[in-house]
């Protein structure tokens, strides 16, 4: 019947087809899904057997994948060592990660366990380097605050002066498909761009981005935008020996991953004035708050209340990603990587 409905989809949207590979429909469990993954893989899947699981994938839930070939995970899934295991005695073959990073999963474990691991290594770096320029222009110019102010007859301008962005020193940790669009957008805004990354990017260089060490970036820039992976060597990049080293008042903007910023010495960069603004669109701990609605309920995470505690901060929940553009990409990107697998096929976006 999902072949049948499958070779009829693919006859709809192209009429010109006239010889179809059949694929054997395969059977995936989708963690951690929401509203929209299930509209967009509903959209552009024609012959794979999806089953969707509102859960987490965790080692409390990893038995739910049993007797499926494949399973697709997203940012927050924690698939550990054990987990991959456990993946293995259920008869799992593939992890097909709907994300870019894959600092959630124990790389080194899949291998020795023969499971391959797939990604979508890039689906609009536009969408997360846009919506960093939005933290930032958001944190200057207090458009939040602005919003709610008029909404109730407050015409007062008062606690609202930001700066200009044009001839500020802009930092960039990360130029890779993210960080270059980033630079480019804020080249355009008058910005003077400092950048840091293990290679760097001659192309862009010779827009007038300059490479210096981490050092500068951290005690000249005016805005520090990270777009780095998370790794052993980025971890806790912004901690209290860097936020040491800024200028007083530098904006931090977060849109890469979590780990990247150690959140108590940020705490203390907000109460010394180090840092000026932050914004984040990704927490350290935010597996147990993200994507979900906890409005009702008391949040045990004292961190990120004291937090929001701060006129000055920004906390939006990992929506850097989410454009029509991206999640059409990471559906279409996704279901190509499962159809490669399920025909044999060499799997481009192969991290393991
Ligand atoms: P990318 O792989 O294209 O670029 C990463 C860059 O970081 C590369 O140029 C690499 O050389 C550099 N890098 C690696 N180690 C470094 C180090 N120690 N110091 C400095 N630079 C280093 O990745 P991308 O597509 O640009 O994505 C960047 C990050 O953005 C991802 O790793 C992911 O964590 C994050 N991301 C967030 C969202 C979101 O919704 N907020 C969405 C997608 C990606």
């Amino acid at each position: 019947m999902i072949l049948m409905n499958g070779l009829k989809n693919a006859f709809n949207q192209n009429k010109s087809i006239k010889i179809l590979i059949i694929f054997e429909s395969m059977k995936i469990a989708f963690f951690s899904t929401k509203v929209y993954d299930r509209e967009f893989f509903d959209r552009y899947n024609i012959h794979h057997e999806i089953i969707y699981f509102d859960a987490p994938l965790n080692e409390q839930t990893v038995n739910l994948a049993n007797g499926y070939k494949a399973i697709c995970a997203f940012v927050n899934d924690k698939i550990t060592a054990n987990v991959i295991k456990d993946l293995k005695n259920n008869g799992v073959q593939l992890i097909a990660l709907r994300s870019a990073g894959f600092n959630n999963v124990d790389i080194a474990a899949a291998k020795a366990n023969e499971i391959k691991v797939v990604r979508v290594p890039a689906y609009s770096p536009h969408a997360v380097a846009e919506y960093a320029l939005a933290l930032i222009l958001t944190l200057d110019r207090k458009t939040h605050k602005a919003y709610n102010r008029v909404r109730e007859g407050n015409f007062s301008l008062d606690r609202l002066t930001g700066f200009d962005l044009f001839g500020k020193t802009v930092g960039v940790i990360g130029t890779g498909k993210i960080g270059q669009i980033f630079c480019k957008i804020m080249l355009g805004l008058g910005c003077n761009l400092l950048a840091f990354d293990i290679i760097a990017n001659k192309e862009l260089e010779a827009t007038g981005v300059e490479y210096v060490p981490l050092l500068d970036i951290f005690q000249q820039a005016d805005i520090i935008s990270l777009h780095c992976p998370l790794t052993e060597q980025t971890k806790h990049i912004i901690d209290a020996n860097s936020i040491g080293m800024l200028k007083a008042g530098t904006m931090l903007i977060n849109t890469s991953r979590g780990g990247l910023v150690h959140t108590v010495a940020a705490i203390e960069g907000l109460k010394s004035g180090r840092i000026g603004y932050l914004g984040l669109d990704v927490y350290e701990q935010e597996e147990k708050l993200f994507f979900n609605d906890l409005s009702e309920n008391i949040i045990q995470d004292d961190d990120i209340m004291r937090l929001l505690s701060f006129p000055n901060v920004l906390i939006t929940s990992h929506q850097g990603f989410f454009t029509q553009e991206a999640l059409t990409e990471i559906a279409k990107t996704t279901l190509s990587n499962l159809d490669d697998f399920e025909a044999g096929k060499v799997l481009k976006n192969l991290v393991v």
